[in-house]
């Protein structure tokens, strides 16, 4: 695309998004009494208006129904999560029966590798991206130190090379190959938080399985952001949160997925409760474990109405704007343009260097740019000037534009205010 660095251009972009209507639908964070440009829905996306009525509805039928509101009225909340599963699906690609929303991201994550980290003989190690989010750290390193190892022998963590910012598939898949003979799980993000990298999931899916190992991702940055094909791709079981790219509420639900292969294999190991046995039983309170059938087998509690409502609503807004394909197309326009004009921010060539990918299909919404001298001061500037990134230690900025609420505009205001800030730095 041939971009130009005026104001006339974005808005002319602008003019031309079929998406860029969907901007009103959402409330903006108010910086010096203005709408704060806000490119930080990778970290908490924005609050869709709809949100609120999805939350009277259930207050309205808690107030008025009480207990009645779990078997009675049109949605019953018993099975409330089946309301969600049909959006959930199309944003990873999966079948319905393979997601379920429930818990929050971190305890879905330890609910699947109690199922799929399944340590034996030499076979007990994991792959995973170093320098990961670091409660995936965290969960790697308890779970193998819960099976009895040194986290130090059992989680491997692939770094870039010398003086390189990101992986290259190439070395992730020499890697799976080199070690497969003691592989039990790779276990990487969809895209790194920090670098904003996209991995090549479907090759590294199919790595997995050749070394005989299971493969999971943790999709917090790719969910709503990059469209999926677990399915497709044959990936084991993923999660992800829906606060980000999928704005559904601090510290909102999370998602589950299960490939449909073990949709009825009760010899996994997992963390039972009653929401996940097979629902004609379940209020029969017998004795014996029987899981439903597919992801919502993984569910132990019943469902927080509340956040599964907001989520709702949100799932419902991807829908309306055409899917993941749609805001995709919009998206990499976007970030192209964000990926320009910072080029073009001709001061910043030694102070910034962009450690995202510049290949569009190796990145999503983000572009992370590593400050080099006084990293801090620069984002204090920006906040001040109503711009909302996040600052990641010890010096990376992330700026995320999405395609749901961000404009070409934004984009452009961006870079004027990055460049003034840039020539007092
Ligand atoms: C945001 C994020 C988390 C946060 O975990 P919660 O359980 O939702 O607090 C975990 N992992 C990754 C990769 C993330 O990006």
């Amino acid at each position: 695309m041939n971009y130009q660095n005026t104001l006339a251009f974005a808005q002319e972009q602008d003019q031309q998004d079929s998406l860029h209507h969907f901007r009103e639908r959402f409330y903006f964070p108010q910086v010096n009494k203005q709408d704060a440009i806000y490119f930080c829905g990778n970290s908490l996306g924005l609050q869709p208006k709809s949100a609120q009525m999805y939350i009277d509805n259930e207050m309205y039928k808690w107030a008025n129904m009480a207990v009645e509101g779990h078997f009675k009225g049109d949605e019953p909340w018993v099975n409330y999560h089946t309301l969600l599963a049909g959006g959930a699906a199309r944003v990873v690609g999966a079948k319905e029966n393979e997601v379920v929303i429930m818990n929050q991201l971190t305890v879905n994550l330890h609910l699947m590798l109690v199922s799929f980290y399944r340590p034996e003989g030499k076979r007990f190690k994991i792959i995973t991206e170093g320098g990961a989010f670091p409660s995936d750290q965290y969960a790697l390193e308890t779970q193998t130190r819960f099976h009895g190892y040194n986290p130090d022998e059992a989680v491997i963590e692939l770094f870039p090379r010398e003086g390189e910012h990101t992986l290259r598939t190439e070395d992730i898949l020499q890697s799976i190959k080199q070690h497969s003979e003691e592989l039990a799980l790779v276990m990487m993000g969809g895209i790194n938080y920090y670098t904003g990298q996209v991995f090549d999931m479907d090759a590294i899916t199919k790595a997995g399985h050749e070394a005989g190992a299971l493969v999971g991702f943790d999709l917090a940055h790719a969910a709503g952001n990059i469209p999926l094909q677990l399915h497709d791709w044959d990936v084991d079981f993923a999660v992800w949160c829906t606060y980000k790219y999928l704005n559904s509420g601090p510290g909102g639900t999370s998602g589950v997925y299960v490939h449909e292969r073990f949709a009825n294999d009760n010899s996994i190991p997992r963390f039972a409760g009653w929401w996940g046995h097979d629902a004609k039983e379940r209020f029969q309170m017998k004795k014996g474990f029987r899981p439903m059938e597919g992801a919502p087998g993984w569910q132990l509690s019943n469902g927080q109405i509340l956040p599964m409502a907001v989520h709702r609503a949100s799932l419902e807004l991807v829908d309306e704007a055409g899917g993941m394909e749609a805001l995709r197309a919009k998206s990499e326009k976007l970030t192209g343009y964000l990926e320009y004009l910072i080029n073009d921010v001709h001061v910043g060539k030694d102070v910034l260097e962009m450690i995202t990918p510049s290949d569009p299909q190796a990145r999503g919404c983000q572009i992370s740019l590593l400050v080099k001298q006084n990293s801090r001061l620069l984002f204090d500037k920006l906040m001040e000037a109503g711009i909302i990134v996040d600052y990641r230690e010890p010096n990376v900025i992330r700026v995320a534009p999405t395609p749901l609420y961000n404009s070409f505009e934004e984009v452009y205001r961006f870079s004027e205010i990055l460049h003034e800030c840039l020539e007092a730095h």
